[in-house]
């Protein structure tokens, strides 16, 4: 994610060491973030005092920190806090008007139960009553 769209901050933070190298590396970061953000920037970086103690290789850190900040997710919260599950019987399998399995005459697999996925937001539930109204009149 880029932090600062409008900035190359390293190249920012490079000139405005030679020009004002007095400034505070964070005070100069809080320019183009919020102030919160530009401290733990500059402690994740171990950035402290002015620009000027900053060697260029740390200040273009500090850009590439902020101009291309990565997330690595870690993990989830695994079943405790899942809405929707992936996986389930292949659309395949299934008659695409009325949900009967083409394996199984007269059973029908509805809403989670099928490998559909939607994103949150209604379009889980309207898969669920919209394949069980399907299969309802199908019966
Ligand atoms: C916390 C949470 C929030 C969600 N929010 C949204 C949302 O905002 N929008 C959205 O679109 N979707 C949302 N979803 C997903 C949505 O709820 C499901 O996709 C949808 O309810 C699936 O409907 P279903 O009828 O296929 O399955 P379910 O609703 O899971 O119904 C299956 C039923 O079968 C019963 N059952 C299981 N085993 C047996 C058995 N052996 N005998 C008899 N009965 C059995 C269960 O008790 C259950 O009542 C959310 C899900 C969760 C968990």
């Amino acid at each position: 994610m880029d932090l600062a769209p409008d900035l190359d901050l390293g190249a920012v933070l490079k000139a405005r060491k030679r020009a004002a190298g007095r400034q505070g590396v964070v005070t100069a970061l809080a320019e183009a973030l919020p102030r919160r953000l530009a401290e733990r920037v500059a402690e994740e970086a171990g950035a402290t005092g002015t620009l000027a103690d900053q060697p260029d290789a740390r200040l273009a850190a500090l850009g590439e920190a902020v101009n291309r900040w990565r997330v690595k997710p870690v993990g989830s919260e695994g079943y405790r806090t899942a809405e929707v599950t992936l996986g389930g019987v292949a659309t395949d399998e299934l008659n695409q008007k009325t949900l009967e399995a083409r394996r199984r005459p007269g059973l029908f697999v509805i809403g989670e139960a099928v490998d559909i996925t939607g994103w949150l937001g209604g379009y889980n539930f309207q898969w669920a009553w919209s394949s069980g109204w399907a299969a309802g009149q199908a019966c």
